[in-house]
């Protein structure tokens, strides 16, 4: 321990693929979505991270990655394997590492959390505390979002994943694997050790509301993270949410730059929904109530989003995050009848209709 942190960490993994070079756009493109600076050396892609560094090399075909600490080496390990997986995913490639924390097991996206404290701040919105240790990491990185891990009916006692030495999690059973959905950290205290989750309590059958609904103190669950990508900095926002984008969103508005501009809609079902945000921002509020409508069918609040006029100066960001044809709507309409760029807009679903776990694997 003491040796590896006077020093630099690094690691590299070897990349058997035919066709790399085929994929280095896609991968490029994801890596500086996280914030990288990308600059071509050759037949070598060079990145750089706040954190640290990594490079592709196309003709010598390895994957190097290095980094001051630990949490950023396996940061960027998990980065560069996830893109190599996503976009060379017709090879099947194995990747391993070698080099430093090539035989660490411990995950360290990963921790055990316990449940708290439980209360309702709406008849369907439900806040649970959780404390867990050494929480540091998730408050680096850009990502607000967890890969939530529950235990189920089938699956009541489920085993924890590992590090593989793929630098990607692995699960020890599958059939003691328990079930993951992704939640936004609403507040974070690392010194004390404690996160919060609102959960939206929905109809139907499913996993993440039911176990909020009957969470209680003492109960553990698994969370891996931080998820997503960070929100741009900028001088001005267009924000739209509905439920499950709600956490999200007043936690952007309690943190952002007091001088923050711009305006941000909030889909509820109805009035009995609205929530008290600290908003220090100069970014104005707006709720709106489907009254009756049921949720992913209203339009209200993609009408709302599509109707605001971008600033002529000054940098500016969409942020959106909605049920999957909402967020359909809005993507196309910023990124095709706008032509805002990618690095200036961010339309995500949080959910979809009919649909269990999006996003979740
Ligand atoms: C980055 C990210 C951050 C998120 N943050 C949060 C958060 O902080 N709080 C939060 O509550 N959710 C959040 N979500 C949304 C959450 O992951 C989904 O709603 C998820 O489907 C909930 O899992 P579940 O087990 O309750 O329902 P599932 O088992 O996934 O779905 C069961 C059924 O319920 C329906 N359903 C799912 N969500 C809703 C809904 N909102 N309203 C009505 N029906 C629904 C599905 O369509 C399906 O038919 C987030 C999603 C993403 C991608």
């Amino acid at each position: 321990m003491s040796q590896t942190s006077m020093r630099e960490l690094a690691c590299e993994a070897r990349l058997k693929l035919r066709h790399l070079p085929d994929y280095m756009d896609s991968i490029t493109d994801r890596l500086q979505s996280f914030e990288a600076d990308a600059s071509h050396q050759g037949q070598r892609i060079d990145f750089r991270f706040a954190f640290g560094g990594a490079s592709i090399d196309m003709e010598r075909l390895v994957m190097r990655a290095n980094a001051a600490d630990r949490d950023g080496l396996a940061r960027i390990k998990d980065l560069l394997a996830t893109a190599v997986q996503v976009y060379a995913k017709a090879e099947n490639p194995e990747i391993v590492w070698t080099g430093d924390l090539s035989g660490e097991t411990s995950l360290a996206q990963f921790r055990e959390m316990t449940v708290t404290e439980v209360r309702d701040l709406t008849a369907h919105m439900r806040r649970v505390s959780f404390s867990g240790e050494d929480l540091g990491r998730f408050a680096k990185f850009g990502g607000m979002h967890i890969r939530m891990l529950f235990p189920t009916m089938d699956v009541p006692d489920p085993l924890w994943p590992v590090l593989g030495a793929n630098g990607l999690p692995v699960w020890p059973a599958d059939d003691r694997k328990p079930v993951a959905r992704v939640y936004t950290i609403r507040a974070l205290d690392v010194a004390k050790g404690i996160i919060d989750v609102d959960f939206l309590v929905h109809p139907g059958e499913s996993v993440g509301s039911a176990w909020a609904i009957q969470a209680k103190p003492g109960m553990k669950v698994g969370i891996m993270g931080p998820v997503g990508r960070p929100v741009r900095q900028a001088e001005w926002y267009v924000m739209g949410a509905d439920e499950t984008g709600l956490p999200a969103l007043a936690r952007l508005l309690e943190t952002l730059p007091a001088e923050t501009k711009g305006v941000a809609f909030v889909e509820i079902a109805d009035e009995r929904e609205k929530q008290t945000i600290d908003n220090v921002t100069g970014i104005e509020l707006h709720w709106l109530t489907r009254d009756g409508v049921p949720a992913g069918e209203d339009r209200l609040l993609t009408e709302a989003v599509r109707s605001v006029a971008w600033p002529q100066d000054g940098s500016a960001f969409g942020w959106f995050a909605a049920e999957a044809s909402a967020a359909k709507i809005v993507r196309e309409y910023w990124r095709d009848t706008l032509r805002l760029g990618r690095d200036q807009t961010l339309a995500a679903a949080y959910w979809r209709r009919g649909a269990a776990g999006l996003m979740a694997g």
